[in-house]
């Protein structure tokens, strides 16, 4: 029996004396699990469906451990805003229930936070000095120093947040500075958010900042940490992970990153002069060390200029491939040319040896020039190169990748500006196993971490095997809150593999006709999802009139717009894409109709999937089988899931793809939903049972197929 559970038992009690509380058996199940791994300090993965309450069942024992040992706890969610709900909402909740409350802290990117250097320091550009005076008033109370807490002062100010367009990019802490050396060090927002961090027992984060710690201590051999040391890793949105790593572990070789590296040196430069501010600036040295600077940015600038690429199909070409033998394979043999690597290579290798030259110069140049400078100063100009350096290795180690990839491929592809060449890997278990799972215990969770029942996917691909399971059962009754509708086959045709295939449009018209029944059987109250974005034009251009309903496409608008539009007005339709398949939530009637065209199965068109598809072939692999078709299911899992979000909704789900019940695996997809939903093939059986089911669950929608 776990001694954590005790406490634990005791918040719940606490909890279930609150007027309004829903009792959720499984929250408890769940929590108790977690706090025997917590206790014992193992790793574990969990699959908590929507409705299970998992952020109270992981934050309740997160706090009874730290309570009762000196342990510390980061909780890791995939987005910025995921990390404050947790923060601001969450959290505090979790905490009330206990007598006494350990130190928490949220931990993100530096751009998050408000330089005290920008805003007071010097004259900020193109920004209204009644605004200055804002910014400044506000540095002077703000709290955390984060975008939301500016946009609540100026709210209650009056301002209109239209006046701050672009103000956040030029007062947002920089990618590196002179930090101890700047005369705001002890206020600075940033570092003061670093402070509260190394001292919390329980962090907040989100995955980039957990993978960029786990890289800045892979670049520095340990040294150097963003999170300081941890005893557990609770990673909610773990599904995620995979997108997320990707992310962090690929590059861009473009004309922005020229620009960034070129304005990082820059910085460089700037807070060099910064730091030796004084009445008596020793001007020779600052001189040397702008002019170092502007070499560097234009050689930077000359080796972009003089890479001449030719020209790229549309999705790109690969052009290097770790291990070589991908190289043979057929998904990948048609798109690689691995001749245009070598003016990627020369570039990389270039910036590279000029970032060496840099800090060589600079290092040299603080030598020569000594006695310009105190001690005082040089001690300042080591610090400010010590705060950039990092930075400079991490760019030095990816351009290594770029170059002379150990794992993964490269490619080149045209872009806004000239053309790009990317790196990412091919698998990131491996590297998580390594930097991740290997140095603390870890907790996975999510929503949707299983497919066909399974939790293989995510332990192939992210890395990590443990024996500690759960897997929780649905907590919504979807017997009677969802029924399926899978038309007959014949009544839309098969998807086109491309936009131009022959029949393109006769499907399109078929999918819209469907489309337009089922929206007018609800009056709106739609959510559709769509696989791609011609397809949902197609789609939209082909609908037939539906005059009463306001249709909200994604791309006319922010998606926070969007959401904030489709939850008010009850009536409204939102065509979405891929973002709003997962992570949106739209309770209550406003969705009560879920369309999903088609199964989004990933094409394998840009030299990344394709190399993808090439690492299964080289292993003798089925690559539908291991990748696209459980990616696919995972989507459709996800994609469901906007439906009921919470036990009193109802509605119903169309799949509209004729492969659901044409093929082996349209079975398959089916078996990953909850079971035991009423399953009809006819739009007259559709609207008897929501006649039946809306009007008993849901009378306060005035009965929709009156309307
Ligand atoms: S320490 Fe760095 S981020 Fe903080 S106020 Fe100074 S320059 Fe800005």
């Amino acid at each position: 029996m776990s001694h954590l559970w005790g406490t634990v038992e005791a918040a719940f009690a606490r909890l279930e004396a609150q007027p309004g509380f829903e009792m959720r058996p499984v929250q408890r199940d769940m929590a108790r699990f977690v706090c025997e791994r917590l206790e014992s300090q193992t790793s574990a993965l969990v699959e908590a469906p929507t409705g299970v309450g998992k952020s109270l069942a992981v934050l309740l024992p997160t706090i009874a451990l730290v309570l009762s040992e000196k342990k510390r706890v980061v909780i890791s969610t995939y987005t910025n805003v995921l990390a404050e709900q947790y923060w601001r909402k969450n959290l505090p909740f979790a905490l009330s229930l206990f007598p006494e409350a350990p130190s928490v802290a949220l931990a993100m990117g530096r751009s998050r936070y408000a330089c005290l250097d920008a805003i007071r320091g010097k004259a900020l550009q193109q920004v209204r000095p009644e605004l200055v005076r804002y910014l400044r008033e506000w540095s002077a109370v703000a709290q955390e120093g984060v975008e939301a807490e500016l946009d609540e002062f100026l709210r209650r100010k009056g301002v209109p947040l239209r006046f701050k367009q672009g103000v956040w990019e030029q007062i947002a802490a920089p990618p590196a500075c002179r930090a101890r050396v700047c005369p705001y060090y002890q206020s600075c927002f940033y570092y003061a958010a670093r402070r509260r961090a190394a001292q919390a027992s329980i962090v907040i984060t989100n995955h980039a900042f957990v993978l960029t710690d786990a890289i800045v201590r892979q670049a520095t051999d340990d040294k150097l940490s963003l999170l300081d040391d941890y005893d557990y890793l609770i990673v909610d949105e773990a599904h995620d992970l995979l997108d997320a790593a990707g992310s962090a572990l690929e590059f861009d070789l473009d004309k922005e990153f020229i620009d960034s590296l070129i304005a990082y040196a820059a910085t460089l430069g700037n807070q060099i002069g910064a730091a030796l501010d004084s009445e008596k600036p020793p001007l020779g040295f600052i001189l040397s060390v702008q002019k170092l600077v502007e070499q560097f940015g234009q050689r930077c600038r000359e080796a972009w200029e003089q890479t001449q690429m030719p020209d790229l199909p549309s999705h790109g070409t690969a052009t290097r491939v770790a291990p070589a033998e991908l190289a043979e394979m057929p998904a990948l043999r048609r798109a690689y040319r691995p001749e245009l690597h070598a003016l990627v290579e020369h570039l990389a290798q270039t910036l590279r040896a000029e970032i060496r030259t840099l800090y060589q110069e600079l290092s040299q140049t603080v030598q020569t020039m000594r006695d310009q400078l105190t001690d005082a100063e040089r001690s300042a100009v080591t610090e400010v190169l010590q705060q950039f350096s990092p930075g400079f290795a991490q760019i030095h180690a990816n351009l290594g990748r770029l170059a002379e990839p150990p794992e993964g491929v490269c490619w080149v592809e045209p872009a806004s500006e000239e053309w790009r060449a990317c790196f990412e890997p091919l698998q990131v278990a491996a590297w998580l196993n390594q930097h991740l799972w290997q140095k603390r215990p870890s907790l996975l969770m999510s929503a949707t971490l299983t497919i066909d029942g399974q939790f293989d996917f995510f332990v192939q691909q992210l890395g990590l095997e443990t024996p500690c399971r759960l897997q929780l059962p649905p907590v919504f009754n979807y017997r009677e809150q969802c029924a399926l509708y899978l038309p007959h086959v014949g009544v839309i045709p098969e998807p086109p593999s491309h936009p131009q295939a022959p029949r393109a449009n006769e499907y399109y018209a078929a999918l819209a006709e469907q489309i337009g029944a089922l929206l007018r059987l609800t009056h709106g109250r739609a959510l559709v999802l769509f696989a791609s974005r011609h397809e949902m034009h197609e789609v939209a251009k082909h609908l037939p009139p539906l005059p009463d309903l306001r249709i909200l496409m994604q791309g006319d608008s922010s998606n926070a717009d969007l959401s904030k539009q489709f939850r008010e007005d009850v009536h409204s339709v939102l065509f979405g894409l891929r973002s709003f398949w997962t992570g949106f939530d739209a309770p209550g009637e406003t969705l009560s109709n879920l369309i999903l065209t088609r199964i989004p199965f990933e094409v394998p068109t840009t030299p990344l999937q394709r190399a993808r598809h090439a690492w299964f072939e080289a292993r003798g692999e089925d690559a539908f089988r291991l990748w696209t078709l459980p990616l696919a299911k995972l989507q459709m899992r996800q994609g469901f899931g906007r439906l009921i979000r919470r036990s009193t909704d109802v509605g119903i789900v169309a799949i509209l793809d004729p492969r659901m019940r044409t093929r082996a695996y349209g079975t398959e997809i089916l078996n990953n939903l909850p079971p035991g939903m009423p399953i009809f093939d006819s739009l007259d059986a559709l609207a008897h049972w929501l006649a039946q089911h809306m009007e008993h669950l849901a009378p306060a929608s005035g009965g929709l197929l009156s309307q």
